[in-house]
């Protein structure tokens, strides 16, 4: 906590996040406070056991710490027990409109399973279900989805609304706990930004089952990162989530990488290499931007939590270069400054400055 005259503000941490309850997905430990988790799913058939592996092991690689398969027969259904097996993180089934498919899943030995009470709707079959995940020791995602809504509530809220959702998430729950099974995780899912938002944080203050955050059927490109990182990221700042999967309409590795920089950038993950760089405007008298890059090339690989600022000129330039762990910041007569912890330590002309920072950047995590 800071105090500014009589004004107090509080900083927000990963401490400070609500306590969910605890999950263990293998050795991925998710709600109580433990790091949150990335979530992606494979694309390709499930049947196609190999092709699963090689993509799980090319998303580990990337940050993934869990993925999730469609089972949409009862083939994929019999390929999740040999996936599981070979899979090198926990493997979560998403399973719609047949509780069959999740009894085959859990006895194959999968993780976790993931279903829908918009189309699973016979209590018989979700209760089938939860008495087999209880057996087994696995936790279930109750995954509401506003595309898939019980036709009762849309009906009775006018459509996929908030409320609508938050509803389904209540009645699924108090089933499974009538039930004695509360291994339970929750998703709230929309493809718009503000519902998704409002469906979670009002589930968030009703129950204390972790949750996992995503905008489904963001599309693709830009506008979908951005719907993504909104979303996700205007959760994860309130305290409000427990795993991601960023869904975009394209490649999962890009799922991984965008949902990483969102927890890079909240510092839910080590930041990495971070670079601090101003926009530019017309009192900018260098070309920055080909700056920035013969930078950005000259370190690509840099494994290091290291803050470069590289700006453009003395009006915001020093003060960023000092904030940052090294930086420069470029004068109007050609000329650059030097800053390393706050501190000043060398100037000259611009592209020997450029140099001298690339050469220091080097030396510095070397010598950490
Ligand atoms: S640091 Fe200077 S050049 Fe960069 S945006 Fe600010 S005023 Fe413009």
């Amino acid at each position: 906590m800071s105090d500014i005259g009589d004004l107090k503000i509080e900083a927000l941490s990963e401490d400070a996040r609500p306590k969910t309850r605890k999950l263990v997905l293998r050795d991925v430990e998710i709600g109580a406070g433990a790091p949150v988790s990335v979530q992606s799913m494979t694309k390709c058939p499930t049947t196609d056991v190999d092709a699963v592996i090689a993509k799980t092991r090319e998303l580990q690689a990337a940050g993934c710490q869990i993925i999730r398969v469609a089972v949409p027969d009862e083939a994929a259904a019999e390929a999740v027990g040999d996936i599981t097996k070979r899979s090198p993180i926990p493997v979560v089934a998403d399973i719609h409109l047949d509780h069959k498919l999740a009894l085959t899943v859990i006895e194959g030995g999968v993780d976790c399973v993931r279903i829908n009470p918009g189309n699973m709707k016979r209590d018989q079959h979700l209760k089938a279900v939860a008495d087999a995940a209880k057996s087994a020791g696995i936790p279930i995602r109750i995954g509401i989805n506003s595309g898939s809504l019980e036709q009762s509530l849309l009906r009775m809220y006018g459509g996929p609304t908030p409320q609508a959702m938050v509803q389904s998430a209540i009645l699924c729950i108090n089933k499974f706990e009538s039930w004695g099974f509360q291994d339970l995780k929750l998703s709230m899912k929309s493809h718009d930004v503000t519902d998704t938002v409002d469906a979670y944080l009002t589930i968030s203050q009703i129950t204390s089952y972790p949750l996992h955050l995503g905008i489904t059927a963001s599309g693709s490109g830009r506008t979908a990162i951005i719907k993504s990182a909104i979303g996700i990221g205007s959760l994860l700042l309130q305290g409000i989530g427990d795993t991601i999967r960023v869904s975009l309409a394209d490649d999962s590795l890009a799922e991984v990488e965008v949902a990483i920089e969102i927890l890079r950038v909240l510092g839910l993950r080590p930041r990495g290499v971070e670079f601090v760089a101003c926009p530019t405007c017309g009192r900018c008298k260098v070309d920055l931007l080909a700056h920035l890059e013969t930078v950005k090339s000259k370190l690509s690989g840099l494994e290091a939590d290291i803050t470069i600022a590289v700006m453009g000129c003395v009006v915001n330039g020093p003060g960023e270069a000092r904030q940052a762990d090294i930086g420069i910041a470029f004068a109007d007569d050609g000329t650059a400054n030097l800053f390393r912890k706050g501190k000043r330590y060398a100037s000259g002309a611009a592209e020997i400055a450029i140099n001298r920072l690339i050469w220091d950047v080097k030396q510095t995590v070397r010598d950490v």
